[in-house]
């Protein structure tokens, strides 16, 4: 019998999970911890306002305040409805890798339509990026989806040096997205760069990657700051989305991060039947520690087998260029670790001082800081 936290879902299949006495997993603290860090409530707006204050005088004499990413998706929709009604001036920045669902591509028309709100799209190579999605589905580890967080961040910073804008707003919230286990997904620039090294057969021209040099320009230089205000508000899920849909005509695509059909293809499908790891865990843990779902609701969600679509599957293996064989033998190949390819986490570890100022300093994310700079206990090799 695997065990599992006795307060969300998280179960022994969650990479450096421990139990304290009552049986709780050290991500149910992780989250505590993070909840007293950024308050909701009354606290919580008393810090946006402040926030608003700060990126308002920031933003003088400029078009722009605040750069804010969007996908399509509920969370950067949502962000960038309440970023208006704060009062702040956005500009909207996608970086679009050429997967994108139809209802993405409309739900960001419709949202920034609605909310008069420019929009700057960074459009990757199409064939250059699918070499890259190759490359990664070549070298035999689950971080296939590493190029898309990656350029996103890049696109976002280049933005924000384009257009002058000092702040840079992320729609992420970890009491409804969760937080990713330790050593589950790796990413960085330099691992993008030796994975395609090793099997690309493209140049990368167009892609925007983000190198040291980049990261240490943007964040320490100009000093970009990357701000999650998602943190400080009351924010549920379910009426964030009813009120997208009755406000700004924004239409749900099915299941979390599924606007991007790459992104659908690696969560559906590549990593539950390489890994049987099911991603929705994280999500679903998320809501019960924060309350906006029940253990048994959750429970009963990740019961039902993870559904995937054959046509989605099919699209991907002919738009990569693949046959169905080819496929199966990449999904069947033994299993390895960035730990295999040449990656900046060694650099990240030696750095970890000035990391922990950047974090300090509002210029990196704590989850960065937490997950990147410090010697990964595990996880073993699975193959
Ligand atoms: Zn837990």
């Amino acid at each position: 019998m695997t065990r599992r936290c006795t307060r969300c879902i998280y179960d022994e299949t969650i990479s450096n999970i421990t139990f304290d006495e009552q049986g709780v997993c050290n991500y149910c603290h992780m989250h505590d911890r993070l909840n007293a860090e950024y308050p909701t409530g009354a606290a919580g707006e008393a810090r946006l306002q402040a926030l608003v204050a700060q990126i308002r005088q920031a933003g003088r004499g400029r078009k722009y305040d605040v750069i804010v990413g969007v996908s399509g998706g509920c969370d950067s929709s949502y962000l960038l409805y309440r970023t208006v009604q704060l009062g702040l001036r956005p500009l909207a920045v996608h970086f679009d890798n050429t997967w994108n669902s139809t209802t993405a591509v409309e739900n960001i028309h419709d949202v920034l339509k609605k909310l008069d709100v420019d929009l700057y799209t960074y459009v990757v190579d199409n064939k250059e990026y699918d070499d890259i999605y190759r490359a990664f589905l070549e070298v035999g580890v689950p971080d296939v989806e590493a190029p898309i967080d990656i350029g996103l961040a890049a696109v976002l910073s280049m933005a924000a040096e384009k257009f002058g804008v000092q702040y840079i707003f992320e729609g992420h919230s970890f009491r409804t997205e969760g937080i990713s286990p330790l050593g589950w997904i790796y990413m960085d620039g330099r691992y993008i760069r030796s994975v395609h090294r090793r099997f690309g057969t493209l140049p990368m021209r167009t892609y925007p990657n983000m190198l040291l040099g980049d990261f240490l320009k943007w964040t320490a230089v100009l000093q970009l700051k990357k701000i999650r205000p998602l943190y400080f508000m009351d924010y549920n899920k379910s009426e964030a989305m009813a009120l997208l849909s009755r406000e700004l005509g924004w239409e749900w695509y099915g299941g979390h991060h599924l606007e991007n059909r790459f992104t659908a293809f690696w969560h559906t499908y590549f990593m539950p039947q390489r890994y049987g790891i099911d991603t929705r865990l994280l999500g679903y843990a998320a809501l019960v520690r924060s309350g906006q779902a029940s253990r048994d609701q959750a429970l009963e969600w990740v019961s039902q087998p993870q559904p995937y679509d054959p046509e989605l599957v099919e699209m991907v293996v002919k738009r990569l260029g693949y046959t169905r064989e080819e496929l199966d033998r990449l999904m069947q190949q033994p299993h390895k670790t960035y730990r295999d390819y040449p990656s900046y986490k060694k650099t990240f570890e030696f750095l970890r001082p000035l990391f922990w100022l950047l974090y300090r300093l509002n210029r990196v994310p704590k989850s960065f800081y937490l997950k990147y700079t410090f010697p990964d206990p595990l996880p073993e090799r699975q193959s």
